[in-house]
């Protein structure tokens, strides 16, 4: 049973932030609702106003800029998975959205749900935080921008006040010399994470000259496994040096023990997804071949 609440449907994002300023703490957005209304059923959340952003056409695109893809945040990841700007500029971002959920969940759940809930295994956050994508928020003080590592604060926990809606997601497109993979480890296909990883590389004259790394499920929010990075950056593109390098991501992680999977488990399997992930991300930037 849903606990009682009422419905609004603002015809605009306008109107739509100052129904949440105005209603405060005790409402709620929701765009796909497909983990708002599990957790308001579990009786986890039970909030007194529901304010539905899935109409908002002005936040449900995908726009090709050039060096970047923009993405609004009511954007389904059926209409991810399925866009050709974005699997040629962040074709790891559609990685990831293939393994999650199913079709029909994905017609319905929005890429700022998948943020704004703010779960550690959310599985958009890795490879967005690869690319160094920004989040444009919206609220009753303007516009403003985050980076996405700086977005979550905690499990469930965002940076978002009250009023503040999320309403697009920019991404610089992957560049020549470049590759990004994403490895996830689930019970089942489309089932949450019990660990994922991404990984971004640039290679030139056989070394690699960046490396970005992220991990999600492992600790209270998707984080960046910056020894791993330290460890590869300025070393030739081999496998070698990719094996070596993923070892340091057990220092990177802070997993617990829960119903998917125990804390060591957590610390080995990271150590394997970051790896996997390196060797196809250097593969497809011209490295070692995988
Ligand atoms: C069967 C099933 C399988 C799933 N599998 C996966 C999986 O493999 N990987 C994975 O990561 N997730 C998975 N999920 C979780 C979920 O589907 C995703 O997180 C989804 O992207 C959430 O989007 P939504 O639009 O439904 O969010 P909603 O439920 O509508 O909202 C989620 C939260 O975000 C807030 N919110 C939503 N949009 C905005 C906005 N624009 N601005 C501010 N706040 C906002 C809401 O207030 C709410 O707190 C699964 C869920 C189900 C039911």
């Amino acid at each position: 049973m849903l606990p009682e609440f009422e419905y609004h449907r603002p015809a605009s994002l306008e109107e739509a932030v100052r129904l949440l300023s105005e209603l405060g703490p005790d409402a709620r957005a929701i765009a796909g609702g497909t983990d708002l209304v599990v957790k308001m059923r579990a009786g986890l959340v039970s909030p007194r106003h529901v304010v539905d952003l899935s109409r908002l056409q002005e936040i449900r695109f995908i726009r090709d800029e050039g060096d970047r893809i923009r993405i609004g945040a009511a954007t389904t990841l059926w209409e991810i998975e399925n866009s050709e700007e974005v699997a040629r500029g962040v074709p790891v971002l559609r990685e990831a959205v293939e393994l999650m959920a199913s079709w029909h969940v994905k017609t319905t759940a929005t890429i700022g749900g998948n943020l704004c809930n703010a779960s550690p295994a959310a599985d958009t956050a890795p490879p967005l935080m690869v690319h160094g994508a920004t989040l444009v928020i919206v609220g009753p003080g303007g516009r403003r921008e985050v980076p996405v590592e700086n977005f979550f604060t905690g499990p469930g926990q965002t940076v978002l006040g009250v009023g503040e809606v999320l309403v697009e997601v920019v991404v610089p497109k992957l560049q020549p010399g470049q590759g990004a993979a994403f490895e996830k480890l689930t019970v089942r296909e489309g089932a949450l994470s019990i660990a994922s990883a991404a990984a971004l590389v640039e290679v030139s004259g056989g070394r690699v000259v960046d490396a970005r790394v992220a991990l999600g499920a492992v600790a209270p929010t998707p984080v960046r496994a910056s020894r791993v990075e330290g460890a590869l950056r300025g070393q030739p593109a081999t496998r070698e040096a990719v094996k070596s390098a993923s070892r340091e991501a057990k220092a990177d992680v802070r997993p617990i023990t829960d119903v998917r999977g125990s804390r060591e488990y957590r610390e080995e399997m990271s150590v394997t997804l970051v790896r996997r992930a390196l060797e196809m991300a250097l593969k497809m930037a011209g490295g070692v071949s995988a």
